[in-house]
């Protein structure tokens, strides 16, 4: 069956709004995605027909809501094909997740260890990695990368010693869109017995990762960047490993019995689960992911590569147009400048026109600073962009130089 864009558009309400006196040309997925009807309807409903609190009530309403979470768990476990429902853990989403999996590791380092990430990280999977090499005295390593937006493998191997204790690197990077050889760096980590991280908030719109085939030790993505709500996502830990970890939050619901001279913790995944859960967002979470099983993950991977091909050739027929992250393996994420024109300004013109592309460093300064650029203008495509949408940035961006020229 042909993909019919124009039918899966009347699903996004969003999509069919005027913004500046303009029709809406979304390009900033990346940053977050749309949401179907199914998925507003799936959390209006919540609170419509089931709202109570989750694992605590004996009412009828309060199993319903249960039911009804740990339905949305079972989902997300059923997409990233992870072993054991427990192994999916339900945080706020991706910067939460690393948090918890750098937090549980405090008492594990100590001087001398490192840790390992990469120069295309998000700020999310830096920042939590060097406030631990602070507690613990580690060491933070950096994988470096090229210009054409990819990690040096070489530089990997060499990296990787008997020290590193923990590898904690993307699937995609956000702001170049390149997709890394996680799957190599897997296996290589865990000859040195490294334990793995990585960060999939920017995959999963487009590739439906597999736990157990992958092998990682964590993975980390947030719904709202596929289609669900903000405010929730998963930690996905093995079992081994999450139950290693010391818990992050204290509260209600991650105990199994308090009194005030020692408490002992629930049993996984609650112990990483302390206070009331986004139950509304862990539905409409739920909802996101059958939304994107219907129309099938192939196919919305097979749609955005042919935007993504007729995207980047149309733009590098702009003079003087450069395309930051050039990898052969990258996801419809395009990253680009035009001249020494600013980003800020390409994007300000860009939205007086109706289109919405993000400007800026991408919570990516790093790679800003080795390119030794001040930032970027990043379209990101979702399967629900279309070719006229493409033609109307390449317009936007040759008018936008001629006023700025
Ligand atoms: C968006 C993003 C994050 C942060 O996700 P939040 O939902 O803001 O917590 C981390 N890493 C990458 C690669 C991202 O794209």
């Amino acid at each position: 069956m042909r993909f019919n864009v124009e039918a899966i558009r009347k699903d996004f309400p969003i999509l069919s709004q005027k913004v500046n006196g303009k029709q809406l040309v979304y390009l900033d997925n990346g940053a977050t995605s749309q949401k179907p009807q199914q998925v507003i309807d799936a959390i209006a409903n919540y609170y419509k027909e089931l709202n109570a609190n989750v694992h605590r009530g004996v009412h009828t309403l309060s199993q319903l809501a249960t039911d009804a979470f740990e339905e949305g768990r079972a989902k997300i476990q059923q997409h990233i094909n992870a072993k054991e429902s427990y192994e999916v853990i339900l945080t706020s989403g991706t910067t939460h997740s690393i948090n918890i999996v750098a937090n549980g590791f405090s008492n594990m380092l100590k001087d001398g260890d490192e840790i390992l990430i990469s120069a295309l990280e998000h700020h999310s999977n830096i920042v939590p990695w060097q406030m631990l090499c602070e507690r613990t005295g580690a060491t933070l390593k950096v994988i470096p990368m090229n210009l054409e937006g990819e990690l040096v493998m070489d530089d990997f191997d060499s990296l990787l010693n008997s020290n590193t204790k923990i590898v904690a690197v993307n699937h995609v990077s956000n702001a170049l869109g390149t997709i890394n050889p996680i799957r190599y760096m897997i296996a290589e980590a865990h000859k040195v017995g490294a334990a793995v991280l990585i960060d999939g908030a920017q995959s999963v719109a487009h590739i439906k990762p597999d736990m157990q085939e992958l092998d990682c030790d964590f993975y980390t993505f947030s719904a709202h960047k596929i289609c669900g709500p903000t405010g929730t996502g998963v930690l996905y830990g093995k079992e081994e490993w999450l139950n290693k970890l010391i818990p992050f939050q204290g509260g209600g619901e991650m105990i199994k019995e308090v009194t005030f001279e020692k408490t002992t913790y629930a049993d996984l995944p609650y112990k990483f689960e302390a206070g009331t859960p986004n139950i509304a967002g862990v539905i409409g979470f739920g909802a996101a992911i059958d939304y994107l099983n219907a129309i099938g993950m192939n196919a919305i991977a097979q749609q955005e590569e042919e935007i993504l091909k007729y995207a980047t050739a149309e733009l590098l027929k702009i003079p003087e147009l450069k395309i930051w992250g050039t990898s052969k393996e990258k996801v419809s994420v395009i990253s680009f400048n035009v001249g020494n024109l600013h980003p800020y300004d390409i994007g300000t013109i860009l939205d007086n026109s109706g289109i919405a592309v993000r400007t800026g460093h991408h919570c990516a300064q790093p790679i800003m600073n080795f390119c030794e650029i001040p930032g970027t203008v990043r379209a990101s495509f979702s399967f629900y962009n279309t070719i006229e949408e493409v033609d109307l940035l390449v317009k936007g961006i040759v008018k936008a130089q001629k006023m700025l020229n």
